[in-house]
């Protein structure tokens, strides 16, 4: 028995899953109880009234060529949120199984984790050493129960990339025992490059990216899972039938043209200049304790007074993430990059 069919829940091995209208374009479709006429006003290509492709080819071939993969490595998803979820519910039992977080870390790893019922194991990483991650450590108690082990680099919220060789030396070790998956939701903004060229020989191994960030496509609900076919194909039994709607489809296929990569490029460029600009003059103000060193487009910035500075930011009708409910962070701020002038109000407000 294969190592994914092993950690994978028995259950959903043993599920038939359901299946949806067969996807053959040159056939006339009298199968899915669709209306055959579309809405006057649908100015869709494919029509509205039909239900979209599932999994569309012509999406998987264009992720990729962007993220450089081979296409039966992909599943696309409602935002990268949607894959963290079909993860925690392919591998991990109701009261039996866990996951493995690195707290501070994003927070939809733990929540789906609960939803689930499964147990959600702690690894903190190392504060006192920039928020490094500890290989060792997290091994150590890493129990037979850890179906998942989640990393996310850059971290949300502290903005740090994870060492890379740090994380390949975790999937090293839990090679066949557990999934490590790398959340890379802002790895654009960052000087490293993607770790997802790895999955093809790490099988261990898996990657979430997301066109939410860089790409400024957040509200399309695009995120893409990079990981073993074998993987890809039990999250497929769970899936939605028709997980990705026909406008998104219609809108990324058009947006992620030569000439969007470019600009795309451009932005980038500009978010960094602006955090490393509002790094520094975040970290001359009055009350500000650090400003840690981001490679995403957000800061994290540590308050004598947080509370304070969140009230005067919302003064401002400015609103920032308030991070003091993540481990170790109880005087902390998350802070998004803006355009220059939200920028500027904001270390208005804050001087
Ligand atoms: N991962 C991380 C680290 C995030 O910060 C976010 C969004 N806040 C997501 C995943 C989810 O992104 P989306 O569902 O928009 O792809």
């Amino acid at each position: 028995m294969s190592w994914v069919k092993t950690l994978a829940r028995p259950d959903i091995l043993a599920l038939k899953a359901y299946e949806h209208a067969a996807w053959q374009p040159e056939f006339a479709r009298l199968h899915a109880n669709e209306l055959p006429w579309r809405a006057a006003e649908d100015e869709s290509l494919a029509g509205l009234n039909l239900y979209p492709e599932p999994q569309p080819r012509a999406l998987l071939e264009r992720l990729a060529k962007l993220y450089q993969v081979e296409k039966d490595t992909l599943l696309v998803s409602r935002g990268s949120d949607e894959a963290i979820d079909l993860l925690v519910r392919a591998f991990c039992r109701a009261g039996e199984d866990a996951v493995m977080i690195c707290p501070p870390t994003f927070g939809m790893y733990a929540a789906c984790a609960r939803i689930q019922g499964a147990q959600v194991i702690q690894a903190p990483l190392n504060a006192a050493d920039g928020f490094t991650l500890d290989p060792k450590a997290l091994i150590g108690c890493c129990a037979s129960a850890v179906k998942l082990v989640f990393l996310c680099s850059p971290n949300n919220p502290t903005g740090h990339l994870l060492s890379q060789e740090a994380i390949l030396d975790v999937a090293d070790s839990l090679a066949e025992r557990a999934l490590v998956v790398v959340d890379e939701a802002y790895i654009e903004f960052s000087t490293r490059a993607s770790i997802a060229a790895l999955v093809a020989r790490r099988p261990q191994l898996a990657v979430l990216r997301t066109l939410s960030k860089a790409h400024g496509l957040a509200g399309a609900r695009l995120g893409t899972l990079i990981a073993d076919p074998e993987v890809i194909a039990l999250l497929k039994k769970l899936i939605a039938p028709y997980a990705i709607p026909q406008l998104t489809l219609e809108a990324v296929l058009k947006i992620l043209s030569p000439s969007h990569l470019r600009s795309l490029h451009r932005r980038i460029q500009d978010i960094r200049a602006e955090r490393d600009r509002m790094a520094e003059a975040l970290s001359r103000l009055p009350g500000v304790r650090q400003v840690l060193p981001s490679e995403a487009n957000f800061l994290l910035v540590r308050f004598a007074d947080p509370a304070a500075a969140l009230a005067r930011a919302l003064a401002a009708r400015l609103l920032v993430r308030d991070a003091r409910g993540y481990l170790g962070l109880e005087d902390a701020l998350r802070v998004s990059i803006g355009t220059s002038l939200r920028n500027a109000q904001l270390l208005k407000a804050w001087s």
